[in-house]
């Protein structure tokens, strides 16, 4: 289905990584009817604030990437706030949309929705089969409600929702902090700094064996798009590459984009994590859709972006 590029769509968490890239991805494409407010102008969690804010703008689709996201030490120190938070959040903006008829919401998760042992690569189908990873249960649980309701809504009150649960993301916007940032964007600044000192090596944590798949943020707001025009089936949607890179592998892609001399010394006594992480696309792909870019290119944009960005 075409959406004229007048259409009022409404992105919530416009300045979080997925959030600006779906307002890049949507201004790149023509669209010029774009909704946004920053925290300070709509609190998510206030439901009357939602709801007025709903009655006077009437956007026409939402996009539902606001969320209060965090590592472990965060989820372990603010358990409460990372359920709360994100329940209100969706929860005001799923019932606005409702009542306010939008015609499509997409709800964006995360592969940690998923039981901690279920079988690689994880199917949709793996959903509520086995306990989770303990370490950001709140967080997964939030959104695990966030599905269900977009799925009980399309069976109650045929509300069109759809639910997207990407891979391990990185791109403009990411967390880079040199201890709480997932490997990716750490391991950019790490290396990054190491070139700028002219330091002899870079130490990167574990054995270097485990396998992760990352998803560029800019493909994941392609995906956002795509469903939001052309998908309404009621089960959740995975996001992913469909690539799998071991840490090992990663560290020299990421060695050679930064340009960094010097060696790669593995610090054994840091843990693994689980030993591979891929989530079964075959889903989205059977809809005609798969990622663009190149884990090598991706790196290279966001290293760019990294760079120019530093100081701030
Ligand atoms: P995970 O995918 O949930 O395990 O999250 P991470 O992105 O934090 O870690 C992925 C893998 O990268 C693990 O095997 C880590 O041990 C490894 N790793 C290597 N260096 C780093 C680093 O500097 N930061 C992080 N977060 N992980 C690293």
């Amino acid at each position: 289905m075409s959406i004229g590029k007048s259409t009022k769509i409404y992105v919530a968490g416009h300045r979080g990584l997925v959030g600006s890239a779906v307002l890049r991805h949507l201004t790149r494409l023509g669209y010029t009817n774009l909704l946004f407010r920053t925290h300070s102008e709509l609190d998510l969690t206030d439901q009357s604030a939602v709801s007025t804010f709903f009655t006077t703008h009437k956007p026409d689709y939402v996009i539902l990437a606001a969320a209060k996201v965090g590592g472990i030490h965060a989820n372990a120190t603010y358990p409460a706030d990372f359920l709360t938070i994100n329940l209100q959040i969706q929860t005001n903006i799923i019932t606005s949309s409702v009542s306010h008829n939008v015609k499509k919401l997409v709800f964006l998760g995360s592969s940690c929705i998923y039981p901690k042992f279920a079988p690689q690569p994880i199917p949709e189908s793996a959903l509520l089969t086995g306990p989770l990873e303990p370490t950001n249960e709140w967080y997964a649980i939030a959104k695990i409600s966030g599905i269900k309701m977009c799925e009980a809504y399309k069976i109650q009150n045929k509300f069109n929702a759809i639910s997207l649960m990407p891979t391990n993301l990185y791109g403009p916007n990411d967390n880079f902090h040199p201890e709480n940032s997932h490997v990716l964007p750490g391991l950019l600044r790490r290396f990054h700094e190491a070139k700028m000192k002219q330091d002899v090596k870079v130490v990167v944590w574990g054995s270097g064996s485990p396998l992760r798949e990352f998803l560029h943020v800019d493909d994941l707001a392609d995906a956002v798009v795509f469903c939001m025009e052309e998908y309404d089936g009621l089960e959740h949607v995975n996001v992913g590459s469909g690539k799998e890179v071991s840490i090992k592998e990663l560290a020299e892609l990421v060695k050679e984009v930064v340009g960094f001399e010097g060696e790669i010394v593995w610090d054994g006594t840091k843990p693994d994590g689980t030993p591979r992480k891929l989530m079964d696309s075959s889903k989205l792909a059977k809809m005609g859709w798969e990622a663009k870019t190149s884990l090598k290119d991706g790196l290279v944009e966001t290293y760019k972006w990294y760079v120019e960005n530093v100081k701030q």
